[in-house]
C-alpha cells in the first residue's frame, strides 16, 4: 500500500477502509438477525442489512466517479467488531440477556461507521467532492437512526434481561 501523501490519498484510503467493513457488515447482519430473540431486534438487523447494501452502493458510485476501485483494504477495526459479535452468537445465554449482547454489540458497529463516515463527508466538502459529500451523509444519517433505533430497542427490551 502506497503512503498517503496527500489528504485525497488519506480519502481514498478511508473509503477503502469503510467499503471493507460495510462488506463485512453484509456478511454479518444476517447472522445477528438469526441470533436475535426478539421479532422487533430481528426486524431492525434485516432492515439494516437492506440499507448496508446501499452503503455498499454508495461507496461503489463514489470510487465510480474518482475512477479508482474501492478494494485492496481490509478493515481490522470492524473484523474486530464481527468477531465480538460472533463471540455473542456462540454464547450460551438467556435469550433476553443476548439480545441486550447483541445491542450492544450492533451499537458499537454502528459508532464506528458513524466516527468513519463523519470522517470522510467532511474530507470530502473540503476537496469539493460535493456529490460524495451528499452520499457520505445520506450514509452517516442512517447509521445514526439505526443507533438510535438500536437505543429504543435496549430501552424496551433490556428490562425483560434483569430478572434473568
Ligand atoms: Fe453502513
Ligand atoms: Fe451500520
Amino acid at each position: 500500500m502506497a503512503q498517503a501523501s496527500t489528504l485525497e490519498d488519506l480519502y481514498v484510503d478511508e473509503l477503502r477502509d469503510l467499503y471493507s467493513a460495510e462488506n463485512q457488515l453484509v456478511k454479518a447482519l444476517p447472522k445477528m438477525a438469526k441470533a436475535a430473540n426478539s421479532e422487533d431486534l430481528k426486524a431492525g438487523f434485516e432492515e439494516h442489512l437492506t440499507q448496508t447494501e446501499g452503503h455498499v452502493e454508495r461507496l461503489e458510485k463514489i470510487f465510480d466517479a474518482l475512477d479508482k476501485s474501492p478494494k485492496g483494504k481490509k478493515c481490522k477495526a470492524m473484523e474486530g467488531l464481527v468477531e465480538e459479535g460472533s463471540e455473542v452468537i456462540k454464547e450460551e445465554m438467556a435469550p433476553e440477556v443476548k439480545d441486550a449482547a447483541l445491542i450492544a454489540a450492533g451499537q458499537r458497529v454502528e459508532h464506528y461507521e458513524m466516527a468513519g463516515y463523519g470522517t470522510v463527508r467532511t474530507y470530502a466538502e473540503l476537496l469539493d467532492y460535493s456529490d460524495a459529500a451528499e452520499l457520505l451523509q445520506s450514509t452517516l444519517d442512517e447509521e445514526g437512526e439505526t443507533n438510535k433505533k438500536l437505543t429504543k430497542l435496549a430501552k424496551k427490551l433490556n428490562p425483560k434481561a434483569v430478572e434473568e
